[in-house]
C-alpha cells in the first residue's frame, strides 16, 4: 500500500459485530481476563492506542512503534532506556525541550555531548568509548540545519551505538529515516500528526523489535507516560490526512522562503528546500520534500523582529507548529539568556491559508 492508503486504512482495529467505518473510542480502562484481543489494562494497551502504534509504525516503515503523552516523553524514553554512564552524542540545535530533559534530567547519570551534527568530523571527534546514543534532528529547530542520516548511520553501527532521529519537523511524508539507518524514530505528535494545535502526544518508531525495544516498551508501560484513548483517537483520525495537509505546507512554505529570500528587509532564510541552503543537496538525498517550517533573520535586530511579529494578522505570535493555521515566534525569547539561536531569528509555521493572503500580510508587516 502506498503512503496515503496505509493512512487510511491501517489503524483501525473494528472490534464491533456492527462494522462502524470508524472504530469507536474504547474508553473502559480495564478489561475481562482471557479477551481475545489480549487486553488487560489501559496503561499497558488499549484498542485506540494499538490502531495508532500500527498505523505510524506502518507510515515510518518500522516493525513497532510506541505512543506517548507528548513529544518530550517519547523522546525522554530513549534517554531512560539507555545503560546509565552512557555517552550521547545531540545537536547543537535541538529542539529546546528535549535540549532541557537532557540537561535537567540526565546530568549524572548519562554524559552529553551538543555538537553541530552536519558536521561530520566534529562528529567523529565527539565519539567516547562510552558513546551509546546519536540523536538527530533533521531538519532541526530551529535553524533548519540538515544531518546526513546515512553518514551518521555509519559513525553509529561502528560505535556499536544507536541513532535515534527526532522526525518531527520532516514527518514520514517526506523522510523515513528508518530506511537511511537509524535505529529509532521519534516523533512529537503534537506538531504535524495532530496537525490542529488541539491534541499533545508523542511516538517512537524501531527499525526491529530488539532489546532496546523491549527497554523502551518497559519504559512506556512502567513509566506510564501514555496518551489517554480519546487523544489516540483524534491522533489516527488527524494521519488519516497527513500526505495532503505536508503537500500544502511544503508548497506553501517553498513560496514564502523564496519571497522572503528576495526581501531587503530580510537578512537571511533558513529553508532546506532553497537552492542557497548550505546542505540542500544531502536534503534532497534523503528527504522527497522540505517541510513546513521557515526561520528567517530580520534586519535591525530582535526589536524589529518583535514589530515585524506586532504587524501580522495572519501569523498568530505563538509557540509550537505543524497546525493548519500560520504560527510565527521569535525563538530566543522563548529559550532564554544561553541559547545558540539568533536574537534576530523569527520562525515560521506555514499554515495552509491561502499563499496570496500569507504573502500580502509578511508584506505589510516588514514594512
Ligand atoms: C514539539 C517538539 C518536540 C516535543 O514535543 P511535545 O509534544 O511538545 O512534548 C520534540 N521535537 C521537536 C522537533 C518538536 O518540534
Amino acid at each position: 500500500m502506498k503512503f496515503e492508503t496505509l493512512a487510511i486504512h491501517k489503524g483501525n482495529l473494528i472490534t464491533d459485530k456492527n462494522r462502524p467505518v470508524v472504530q469507536p473510542i474504547t474508553l473502559s480502562t480495564t478489561f475481562e481476563h482471557g479477551n481475545e484481543g489480549g487486553m488487560l489494562y489501559t496503561r499497558a494497551g488499549n484498542p485506540n492506542r494499538i490502531a495508532l502504534e500500527e498505523v505510524i509504525a506502518a507510515l515510518e516503515k518500522g516493525e513497532d512503534a510506541a505512543a506517548f503523552s507528548s513529544g518530550n516523553a517519547a523522546g525522554t524514553a530513549v534517554y531512560q532506556a539507555l545503560e546509565p554512564g552512557s555517552h550521547i552524542i545531540a545537536p547543537d540545535d535541538m529542539y529546546h525541550g528535549l535540549h532541557n530533559s537532557m540537561v535537567q534530567l540526565f546530568t549524572g547519570i548519562h554524559e552529553v555531548s551538543f555538537v553541530d551534527m552536519s558536521d561530520l568530523e566534529a562528529v567523529k571527534s565527539a565519539i567516547r568509548p562510552n558513546t551509546r546514543l546519536f540523536w538527530v534532528e533533521t531538519p532541526s529547530n530551529p535553524l533548519l540545519k540538515i544531518t546526513d542520516i546515512r553518514a551518521i548511520s555509519v559513525l553509529a553501527k561502528n560505535q556499536g551505538a544507536i541513532l535515534a532521529c527526532d522526525n518531527t519537523f520532516a514527518t514520514p511524508v517526506f523522510q523515513n529515516p528508518l530506511l537511511l539507518g537509524a535505529d529509532v524514530v521519534m516523533h512529537s505528535s503534537t506538531k504535524y500528526f495532530g496537525g490542529h494545535s488541539d491534541i499533545l502526544g508523542g511516538a517512537l518508531v524501531t527499525k526491529e523489535k530488539n532489546d532496546f525495544w523491549t527497554k523502551i516498551r518497559t519504559v512506556q508501560r512502567v513509566g506510564g507516560a501514555v496518551p489517554s484513548p480519546t487523544d489516540c483517537y483524534w491522533l489516527a483520525r488527524s494521519i488519516r490526512t497527513l500526505a495532503y495537509r505536508m503537500k500544502g505546507h511544503a508548497e506553501h512554505a517553498l513560496i514564502l522562503a523564496e519571497f522572503l529570500l528576495n526581501h531587503p528587509k530580510v537578512e537571511q532564510v533558513f529553508y532546506p528546500g532553497l537552492k542557497s541552503h548550505k546542505n540542500h543537496e544531502i536534503a534532497a538525498s534523503q528527504m522527497s520534500g522540505f517541510g513546513g517550517i521557515v526561520s528567517f533573520m530580520v534586519k535591525g535586530g530582535a526589536e524589529e523582529a518583535d514589530r515585524v511579529v506586532s504587524r501580522l494578522h495572519f501569523f498568530m505570535n505563538a509557540t509550537s507548529l505543524g497546525g493548519v493555521e500560520s504560527l510565527i515566534e521569535r525563538r530566543a525569547a522563548v529559550e532564554g539568556p544561553d541559547t545558540l539561536t539568533p536574537p534576530n531569528l523569527l520562525r515560521v509555521s506555514v499554515g495552509l491559508e491561502h499563499t496570496d493572503d500569507l504573502l500580502e500580510d509578511l508584506n505589510q508587516a516588514l514594512g
